[in-house]
């Protein structure tokens, strides 16, 4: 599963798993499975698409991978460098080269500081540079994210959600990274405004080679703007491939059933929505086998007692399927 340029991100069997405190001693009673041995790449300037239904994981990884929190176990490399593991001042020096989008951009800006100055910390915290090349630069990247410069001494209530999300984005660029992780960064926005968001961030990455993993629950937005995807059920990759072959030719019935309900735009072509039955089951007591085997409509009995493993099924296509292993009967 290997990104057609040199990776910026590796991540190898990335796991993590939240214990369940009981009682008054705190005794560990269980364990949440949120990422459940997760691989994948991202090269440079290729956006990841991660998608996948809420709880499936998805955001979980995407805080490992910036090292909010902890993994249980796995990899993760940063331009070939292992950063898992890493203490807080060792890993201060790489925050430079991975930053983060989050879905409320107002929640994530500080709402008492001025915009230029929202952009120019983290110059401030990485770069040794004057004030007047501080100015210039904040000035540059007002208009690489297309805010206008008499919007420098504004607060962020001051702007739309749309221009907020602009200002958390010109200030991920600041540093130059080589990995933004965009966990959800539109579905906070009105539908119109989420298309200029993704249209600046394919912009941005045209000129600046910035890789991006895209953490979203959309999937028209994620094949808008993603290289390859990647699908995620009960914390696992169920599927990964390029996008045109992941869309015009699903390997997984759990992708196959998420992209029968994306609606088709076409009002002469008869949707065939498949149904899933049943719930997403439970993190904490996630099914044996193959995770997708109680809502899967095509399961047979070894889905219940063996765990598929990814497998080449075309050309750079992966998915985790029985059926795709030549040895279903
Ligand atoms: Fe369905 Fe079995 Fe494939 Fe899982 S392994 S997706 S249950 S057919």
């Amino acid at each position: 599963m290997k990104a057609s340029v040199s990776p910026v991100l590796e991540v190898k069997d990335l796991t993590k798993d939240f214990p369940i405190k009981k009682g008054l001693l705190g005794r560990t009673a269980g364990h949440v499975h949120a990422v459940d041995g997760i691989s994948f790449s991202i090269g440079e300037s290729e956006t990841l698409g991660l998608v996948g239904e809420s709880g499936c994981g998805k955001s979980t990884a995407g805080k490992l991978i910036l090292k909010l929190i902890e993994p249980t176990a796995g990899e993760i490399r940063l331009s070939g460098q292992r950063i898992d593991g890493l203490g807080y001042e060792t890993m201060r020096a790489r925050r430079r080269t991975m930053q983060v989008v989050f879905q409320d951009p107002y929640s994530s800006l500080n709402p008492r500081m001025r915009a230029r100055d929202i952009v120019a910390e983290p110059l401030r915290n990485f770069e040794a540079l004057l004030e007047s090349e501080i100015d210039t630069r904040v000035a540059e990247l007002f208009e690489n994210v297309g805010l206008r410069r008499d919007q420098l001494s504004r607060f962020p209530h001051e702007f739309s959600g749309g221009q907020r999300q602009r200002l958390v984005i010109a200030r991920a660029l600041a540093v130059r990274p080589k990995l933004i992780v965009c966990d959800e960064p539109v579905s906070a926005l009105d539908v119109s405004v989420q298309a200029q968001v993704i249209n600046l961030l394919i912009d941005l990455q045209r000129e600046f080679g910035v890789a991006y993993l895209f953490i979203a629950h959309d999937l028209a937005v994620v094949e808008h703007i993603s290289h390859r995807v990647a699908v995620m059920y009960l914390g696992r990759i169920v599927e990964l491939a390029g996008k045109e072959s992941l869309f015009a030719g699903p390997q997984h019935p759990y992708t196959e059933a998420l992209l029968s309900a994306v609606p088709v735009p076409d009002p002469t072509i008869k949707p065939s929505r498949i149904i899933l039955q049943g719930d997403v089951p439970s993190p904490i007591k996630p099914p044996s086998g193959c995770h997708f085997h109680t809502r899967c409509p095509y399961a047979f009995e070894r889905c219940r007692v063996e765990r598929p493993v990814m497998r080449e099924t075309k050309p750079d296509h992966f998915a985790a399927c029985h059926l795709r292993d030549g040895a279903a009967a």
